[in-house]
């Protein structure tokens, strides 16, 4: 018997991964404990729904998997400059980075010396790729993620309304979970509905998301396009 083919077959995803770094100076930034494997799963289950994958990549230790365009950047400013650039040709953006909340105000040009004791770092407010590109007219079908230690339902779904997105996708973060770990668990909600994704490996889990994506995305297709 023929497997049925997925709604994603020839769609054109973009997907952005893993942490940003935003420099200080020459020498240091500041990060998070994303691992990236959680985006990159995403992008390998994406292809193998036969989709059309580029990938938009903080520094991560991971191959990307195979046939997936794969752009690297450092910064959200450079995250968000290459998913601009890219947005046009998607039908689906999936915002699984872990980009910086706050950035620097400056960057300074030498290395800072450790001259007193105390230094204060002023930082500004990070661009937000996924509230940008929802904000976008003709925008892509628009996936989030969101990582609480808390209240994770009331957090996600704000999200969808304030980042203009079709799906959040939310996992509870700290005590060693999610963040640079194999496994995952997840509630993916959206205007309407919400289903839950039992803890497993996130190449599973992953899985099974691009599943749910592909089912919200026909309706999607069928209402608005
Ligand atoms: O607001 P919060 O960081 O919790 O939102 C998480 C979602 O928004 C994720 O999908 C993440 O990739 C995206 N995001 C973004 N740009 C930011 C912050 C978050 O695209 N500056």
């Amino acid at each position: 018997m023929k497997a049925k083919q997925s709604s994603l077959a020839g769609c054109r995803i973009l997907i952005t991964a893993g942490p940003t770094r935003e420099a200080i100076d020459p020498v240091r930034f500041i990060s998070n404990r994303s691992s990236g494997k959680m985006g990159y799963a995403v992008a390998r289950a994406a292809m193998e729904a036969k989709a059309q994958v580029c990938l938009v990549s903080g520094p991560v230790a991971l191959e990307s998997p195979d046939g997936v365009d794969r752009v690297n950047v450092e910064s959200a400013k450079e995250m968000l400059q290459v998913v601009l650039d890219r947005v046009e040709d998607a039908d689906v953006f999936i915002a699984a980075a872990a980009v910086a909340d706050y950035v620097p105000k400056e960057v300074a040009t030498h290395k800072i010396k450790k001259n007193d004791r105390e230094m204060t770092l002023e930082l500004t407010r990070a661009p937000d790729i996924l509230a940008t590109v929802g904000s976008l007219e003709g925008r892509p079908f628009c996936v989030g993620f969101a990582a609480e230690t808390h209240e994770l339902e009331r957090f996600a779904v704000s999200k969808l309304e304030r980042k203009n997105a079709n799906m959040i996708a939310a996992n509870k973060v700290g005590d060693g979970r999610a963040f640079d770990s194999d496994t995952n668990t997840l509630t993916v909600y959206w205007r309407g509905g919400s289903v839950k994704i039992m803890k497993d490996d996130k190449v599973i889990v992953a899985k099974k998301l691009i599943d749910l994506i592909a089912d919200r995305y026909a309706s999607y297709k069928k209402e608005y396009l």
